[in-house]
């Protein structure tokens, strides 16, 4: 059995993937547990170079990836050659690294006895992950987990599986001996669940929406199973009446709600502005969200390419029309679009600003993950912290501003796992990556994700 993969500038399937069953998830999950000592007993520096030579591999293929990845995402060829596949490449990098500078900790207990913190892989573990940024966000996942010496059944999202297939295929040639990373493709119903319930399997990575995070918890935690979850987002850009609004920063707090169609969980979709600069700012944001071109994810001059999905363009232009009907006034786009010739069928929506709606509305508590954006003015610091607070979710944050003082005050009062001050998406690998309240449970990135998928022993050593 198959499953059609469209391609989303087109509307049309251009490939297909395995839809598996129980049978196949049994036998990931067999041939991961068979290979589990072994590759638990591989030396650091072994697992460390099959990593680099699969980021060499990737990298070779940057371009073939780029292309892939684009026509299965819809995502501009542009933007996947340049963030998804070089951040691919650089979270295998970053993890065949990070495990060989890794150390675990000791705690001297006055004169009496040493702990010694053993961190030992977990066994079989499970990766999920989206279709928004599908090589980065499989291999943000996968390195840390092989790294740390557990071998992987990983998940792509059944939307955007086709990067997963020929990354899956360079692993094989970077030298990952048989069982120690399976990818096996399908639906969340069918496969993802019977990954998550297997026994076999010790700790569960996902990225995905929250309500797909609450059906995985439902199932793992009666399981006791180690749990990192990724969700959805709801992120607020709050901006100042003294920020630097150079044309630079306009720019950066456009790209914040724009890039990848709204389609990236870290995109800035409530822009709260101070009331002073509201109107001059509305103008100036406006005039360059409507310069935005929207078009063939091929031509280097699109900045938009297509929604993910017939399914999703649905769900964005039914969120427009509920953002119309709560009273919201559409300020720009607010429609489909249609680049024409080969995308004539595409899943095309114009970027779209709306104001006019307070916090209680749907438009601004609910993820769109489309490129919708709402206008909210603000009237002091106060007034910001509880309108960007007044969500359900809490994943990143940008703060606009130029008074150190509040720079340092207010990520402390604003409930997100990420705050960017000055600048948005500005990344170090080594840095706790997650969200609170309905965005996540656990952290990602740098020491957490080692730490994530290794379980700790404590020995403890009398001296006498
Ligand atoms: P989704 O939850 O529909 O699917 C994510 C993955 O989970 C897919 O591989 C899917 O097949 C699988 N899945 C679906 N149902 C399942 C089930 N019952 N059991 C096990 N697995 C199941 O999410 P999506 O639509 O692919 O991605 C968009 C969402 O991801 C958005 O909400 C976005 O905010 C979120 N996201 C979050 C982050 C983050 O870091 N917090 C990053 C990217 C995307």
């Amino acid at each position: 059995m198959y499953l059609d993969v469209f391609e989303p500038a087109t509307g049309h399937a251009f490939a297909r993937c395995p839809a598996s069953n129980a049978r196949d998830v049994d036998a990931a999950i067999a041939a991961a547990d068979a290979a589990a000592e072994s590759w638990a007993a591989t030396p650091v520096e072994t697992r460390a170079r099959c990593l680099r030579r699969l980021a060499d591999l990737v990298e070779a293929d940057l371009d073939a990836f780029a292309e892939l990845e684009s026509r299965d995402n819809g995502k501009p060829v542009a933007l996947a050659r340049s963030l998804d596949i070089p951040r691919a490449v650089a979270n295998l990098r970053f993890f065949a690294d990070a495990i060989t500078t890794w150390a675990s900790e000791s705690h001297a207990t006055d004169a009496r006895a040493v702990n010694l913190t053993l961190r030992q892989p977990l066994g079989v573990v499970v990766c999920i992950s989206p279709w928004n940024l599908p090589l980065y966000l499989f291999t943000w996942k996968i390195a840390p987990a092989l790294a740390t010496g557990n071998t992987v059944v990983a998940k792509p999202s059944e939307v955007t599986p086709c990067t997963a297939e020929r990354f899956g295929r360079l692993a094989a040639e970077a030298g990952f001996p048989p069982g120690v990373l399976n990818i096996v493709h399908g639906s969340g119903p069918d496969v993802g669940e019977a990954l998550v319930a297997d026994a076999r399997v010790k700790a569960v990575s996902f990225t995905g929406s929250t309500r797909t995070g609450a059906a995985i918890a439902a199932i793992a935690a009666p399981r006791f199973k180690k749990l990192s979850l990724e969700m959805g987002g709801k992120n607020p850009t709050i901006v100042f009446d003294d920020a630097d609004l150079s044309d630079a920063t306009l720019d950066t707090i456009v790209r914040s709600g724009f890039a990848n169609q709204g389609e990236i969980c870290l995109c800035g979709s409530r822009v709260l502005v101070q009331r002073g600069i509201y109107a001059a700012f509305r103008e100036r944001y406006l005039a360059r969200v409507r310069a935005l071109r929207v078009g063939d994810p091929n031509e280097a001059s699109s900045d938009l390419g297509a929604l993910v999905s017939r399914a999703h363009f649905d769900k964005v232009t039914g969120a427009i029309a509920t953002a119309r009907a709560e009273g919201g006034h559409v300020l720009c786009g607010g429609e489909a679009v249609s680049p024409g010739g080969r995308c004539e069928a595409g899943w095309f929506v114009a970027p779209t600003v709306i104001e006019g709606l307070d916090e209680h509305a749907a438009t601004n508590r609910e993820e769109i993950f489309g490129p919708v954006v709402t206008l909210i003015p603000f009237d002091d610091e106060a007034d910001a912290v509880r309108l960007a607070n007044a969500t359900g979710y809490g994943l990143a944050a940008s703060l606009w501003t130029r008074d150190v003082g509040r720079a340092h005050r207010l990520p402390a009062t604003l409930e997100f796992g990420i705050v960017w001050v000055n600048c948005w998406m500005l990344r170090d690998l080594r840095t706790p990556f997650g969200g609170m309240k309905q965005s996540g449970v656990g952290r990602e990135g740098g020491v957490d994700a080692l730490r994530f998928f290794t379980e700790p022993r404590n020995v403890c050593i009398a001296l006498d």
